[in-house]
């Protein structure tokens, strides 16, 4: 087969173009689409594994869905200490 980037013929199997270093088998796959972001953001869990399943074949949507769940789990922790504190101020008020 032929390499989508710079053309030049590379073996069937291969994973990086050897000439250019362009990804092959998910060349076109991997958009990195923001959407992979938005739902490691709502799925932290969902975004990790899709982080490590496609660190190697698809590192543009692998660093979306990870950079996406990194801020998910972050978000998620400071609104459960923000919550857990209200909750706590709340009760104190009622004693
Ligand atoms: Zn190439």
């Amino acid at each position: 087969m032929f390499c989508k980037n710079c053309g030049k013929q590379i073996d069937e199997n291969a994973v990086v173009c050897p000439h250019c270093g362009v990804a092959i088998s998910s060349a076109l796959a991997d958009s990195g689409s923001f959407g992979w972001a938005v739902l490691g953001f709502f799925l932290p869990l969902v975004g990790l594994i899709l982080y490590l399943v496609w660190r190697n074949t698809k590192p543009q949507s692998a660093k979306k869905a990870g950079i996406g769940a990194l801020v998910g789990f972050v978000v998620n922790i400071v609104l459960s200490i923000v919550f857990s504190s209200a909750i706590t101020a709340f009760m104190a008020t009622q004693l």
